[in-house]
């Protein structure tokens, strides 16, 4: 040690004051045999004043007792390293205080005997840099993480009142759609009114100036003809607007149904007695047979609007001296209604669109007629829980059937 001191002391000195790291010099015992100045004052000792002391004088007490095992197991290997491998370092002041460090480990060997010097730098400002940052990447992250939260906050606010507001243009989009379409409904209606209605209003006019003028007893006849006249189309007349009440209802869903129990007969004698007036020249309906005893459970008005539409159709579409078959079949828990004319028919290619509303076939056009008939009985009767279909030839006839459920 002495001799290390003696011959090597200036060298170390001019050497290790050159040096801004701390330097320390321990032999195998762990005592220290030389310090520079830097060392010594990031120690807080005098000059010299470390020389002679054991290492753990500069080592905090909790890390001493790993320190030495550290040491022996370091100078068995004996090779160049940086100390503490990824674990903080502290050092001891002469004060007490104790403060991070970092050291880099070279050993080597004079005169037989082994050292052990170290390279230290204090590293408290870095430390507090790092811990520093630490803070701020932590609070960064936790503003992050409240902003974060507040987006997503805000994002399924805004995602409520886009759904919210979708709904209330849907709403809106919806309503004008019926406000359009009864618009449509009422130019129409204006213009089916002037065309519709200019025939019949000038035949009951005609019927009434003539029954005017058959003053005498023996006219009673021709009275009665033109009276009947009167009616069939008075009759013709409120079928359609009882029609376009219908739409009316249907569209602004204010149709409500009455259910009720009552004879299918009295509907059938009903709609038939008004549908005679209708016929033309050796046209006749045939009855449908056994239904007597029939009680049905529905809207009593919706069944009599639908077959009065089919009766009336199968008159108006089929010439003078044919018959109009109506049929009831009963089934297990359905009825089913069908009218059978034998008619112009309605065209194959122009079938699938019968059902539209304002729908009329090619050869339908001379016939007086709306288009919405069929429409508002398949509206009806699909409300309803029962179905409408047919079946046509063209010149041969028509089939249409009404099936309604039963209990
Ligand atoms: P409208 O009879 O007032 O035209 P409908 O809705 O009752 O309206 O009928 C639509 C169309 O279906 C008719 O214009 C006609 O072309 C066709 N049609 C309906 N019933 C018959 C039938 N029994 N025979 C032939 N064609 C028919």
């Amino acid at each position: 040690m002495k001799v290390f001191e003696e011959k090597k002391g200036n060298i170390f000195k001019l050497l290790s004051e050159a040096i801004s790291e701390g330097i320390i010099i321990v032999n195998v015992q762990q005592e220290i045999v030389a310090s520079n100045g830097v060392a010594n004052v990031m120690f807080g000792y005098e000059e010299n004043e470390l020389l002679g002391s054991q290492l753990n004088r500069l080592i905090p007490k909790d890390y001493r007792k790993k320190h030495t095992g550290h040491f022996d197991s370091f100078i068995e290997k004996s090779d160049v390293r940086q100390m503490g491998h990824g674990r903080d370092l502290y050092g001891l002041r002469k004060d007490g205080t104790a403060f991070p460090l970092e050291a880099g480990l070279n050993p080597f060997e004079i005169y037989e005997n082994q050292y052990v010097m170290a390279l230290v730098s204090d590293i408290t400002i870095r430390k507090r840099q790092e811990q520093e940052i630490k803070e701020l990447n932590e609070s960064l992250e936790l503003r992050i993480q409240q902003r974060t939260t507040e987006l997503r906050h805000s994002i399924s606010e805004l995602k409520e009142e886009v759904a919210k507001r979708k709904e209330a243009e849907n709403r809106i989009k919806e309503s004008l759609r019926k406000e359009r379409e009864l618009n449509e409904l009422k130019t129409k209606f204006l213009s089916l009114v002037s065309h519709e209605f200019k025939t019949p209003l000038s035949g009951i006019l005609t019927s009434a100036t003539l029954v005017g003028k058959y003053t005498l007893t023996e006219h009673q006849e021709k009275r009665d003809k033109h009276l009947k006249t009167i009616q069939s189309k008075v009759k013709y007349l409120n079928n359609i607007l009882d029609d376009f009440l219908s739409i009316e209802r249907i569209e602004t869903g204010k149709e409500t149904y009455k259910f009720s129990l009552f004879p299918l007969s009295k509907v059938v004698n009903e709609v038939i007695y008004d549908a005679n007036m209708l016929l033309k020249e050796g046209q006749k309906i045939n009855y449908p047979q056994n239904i007597d005893d029939i009680i049905v459970e529905f809207d009593e008005k919706i069944l009599e609007l639908v077959l009065t539409n089919l009766i009336n159709n199968a008159i108006k579409y089929s010439p003078g001296n044919t018959a109009i078959d109506v049929r009831v079949d009963q089934k297990k828990s359905s009825l089913c209604i069908s009218i059978q004319d034998e008619g112009m028919g309605i065209p194959a290619k122009e079938q699938k669109f019968i059902f539209n509303r304002y729908f009329r076939a090619e050869n339908a056009l001379l016939d007086q007629g709306t288009g919405i008939g069929l429409n508002i009985a398949k509206s009806h009767l699909e409300n309803l829980g029962g179905t409408i279909t047919f079946t046509s030839k063209e010149n041969e006839g028509s089939i249409f059937k009404v099936e309604i459920p039963i209990k």
